[in-house]
């Protein structure tokens, strides 16, 4: 029994998709099973590093999710439209579909599941998060019987790797991400990884399968990285920390079902294990009762590591129908069900620790200052340091113990009021 294959897109992704599906010797025999009919492209005259089948290269991809001869189509064109339009109409054509668009699944899962679950078609997605990581199916599967708790994320590549060489070379912001871009690890608009969007996308969808409800995009809270500088980098790491853009789904109360959804730069405690995660590696930690702490390593990004989790979700397809052509009812284990929506809670109730950076006059007793406005704000503080000299002012870096966000918040407006305070350069989360 042949499975037609489909595919919308052939750059990075469909490239690596189309050469495993076309060499299935020594993978998984029901790769055997699969024949690729067609590949969706904007353009017949690019130069193309594959030999396709004759006739497999397209420009019409409402065909493509129209033929009968094709059972799955695998979306990696990327973006929002045409991306999500077809989708639904390749699930409206009773196809199923497998997709590495974090993008399009954080924007529009509910309309496009709602669809799928209508129509009685999967809609897969191992390689939307992590790349190559395998945690869409572990945390749908191996983990499902856990209590989750907590899922803290490093899954963005192109920040990762930018705040490993600002570590690695004491270089700045704009210098890193300039040579990031001539080397092909950032885009020429890097908006969507060094604001946060991209790594707020994928925590979205990890905190659905985690937490086991809907969640809405702009409900995640997002910070990114451009203010980040090379001076609080060699500061975190004299304290003892790295910096990293972390993504963080939890659910602070276990007996509540409300979340608390953030992506922001966090000062990470340099034996915390996701503190070693660099380049453009990716990991995600994922918290639960009664299992522990389980991390998940590996190649975020790159042409054969996320087509392997592309043609991983196509074999899952091609293994559920192998026994029966028409799937009478979606397997829980592999559909997404959930109809209501996590309740998720404002960033002013995060209880944490912080890290601020101070440019202080040189007039006498502002530490003491420092420490009264916060203790009328109930913020505790682990250390206050001196750390240098700047110019004429000296710069304080203070640490609190964990605090409530809205009472740092409003114990720093005070703060900033203070006539010895000429500056605060940076305010960072710690882990
Ligand atoms: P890409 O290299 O830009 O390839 C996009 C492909 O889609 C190209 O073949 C392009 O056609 C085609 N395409 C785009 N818009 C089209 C349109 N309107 N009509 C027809 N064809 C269209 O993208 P990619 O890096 O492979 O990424 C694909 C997806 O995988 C994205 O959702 C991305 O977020 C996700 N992803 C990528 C990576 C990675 O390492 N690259 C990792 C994880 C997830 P032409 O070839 O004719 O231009």
């Amino acid at each position: 029994m042949a499975i037609g294959i489909g595919l919308l897109g052939l750059g990075t992704v469909g490239t690596g998709t189309a050469e495993i599906l076309l060499s299935p010797q020594g993978r998984h025999p029901l790769l055997g099973e699969v024949v690729l009919k067609r590949a969706g492209v904007r353009s017949l005259d690019k130069p193309r590093n594959i030999d396709l089948p004759a006739g497999c290269l397209t420009t019409d991809l409402e065909a493509i999710v129209k033929d009968p001869e094709i059972q799955v189509v695998v979306e990696l064109l990327g973006g929002l439209e045409p991306a999500r339009t077809l989708i639904l109409a390749a699930i409206a054509n009773g196809k199923h579909v497998v997709t590495a668009n974090k993008a399009v699944i954080a924007k529009y899962g509910e309309e496009i599941y709602t669809a799928a679950n209508k129509a009685g078609v999967y809609v897969l997605l191992e390689a939307a998060v992590g790349g190559g990581i395998p945690i869409i199916k572990p945390l749908k599967q191996s983990l499902g019987v856990n209590r989750i708790t907590r899922v803290i994320g490093i899954i963005n590549g192109t920040t990762n790797y930018i705040l490993t060489q600002m570590a690695q070379h004491g270089a700045d912001f704009g210098e890193v991400l300039a040579e990031a871009q001539k080397l092909g690890y950032a885009e020429a608009d890097p908006s969507a990884d060094v604001d946060g969007g991209d790594a707020a996308d994928k925590i979205a969808i990890l905190a659905s399968l985690a937490f086991g409800g809907r969640i809405r995009r702009e409900d995640v809270y997002c910070e990114g990285i451009r203010s980040i500088s090379a001076a609080d980098i060699s500061f975190a790491k004299k304290l003892g920390f790295v910096i990293k853009l972390l993504a963080i789904a939890e659910r602070p109360d276990l007996e509540e079902d409300a979340l608390q959804l953030r992506v922001h730069p966090t000062l990470v405690p340099k034996d915390h294990p996701i503190a070693s995660v660099n380049g453009v590696f990716n990991a995600i930690l994922v918290e639960g009762e009664p299992l522990g702490q389980v991390m998940f390593y590996g190649p975020g990004a790159g042409a054969g590591a996320t087509a392997s989790a592309v043609v991983s979700d196509i074999v899952h397809v091609v293994g559920l129908l192998h026994s029966d052509q028409v799937i009478q009812k979606l397997n829980p284990l592999l559909g997404c069900t959930h109809e209501h929506y996590s309740k998720i809670l404002p960033i002013d109730t995060l209880k944490t620790r912080f890290y601020a950076r101070f440019l202080s006059r040189d007039l006498p007793g502002v530490i003491g200052d420092l420490g009264t406005c916060f203790g009328q704000h109930q913020v505790s503080l682990e250390s206050v340091v001196q750390i240098g000299l700047q110019d004429d002012c000296a710069e304080i870096v203070v640490v609190t113990h964990d605090v409530h966000e809205a009472n740092f918040r409003e114990a720093m407006r005070e703060i900033e009021g203070l006539e010895a305070i000429k500056e605060v350069p940076s305010i960072l989360r710690v882990l």
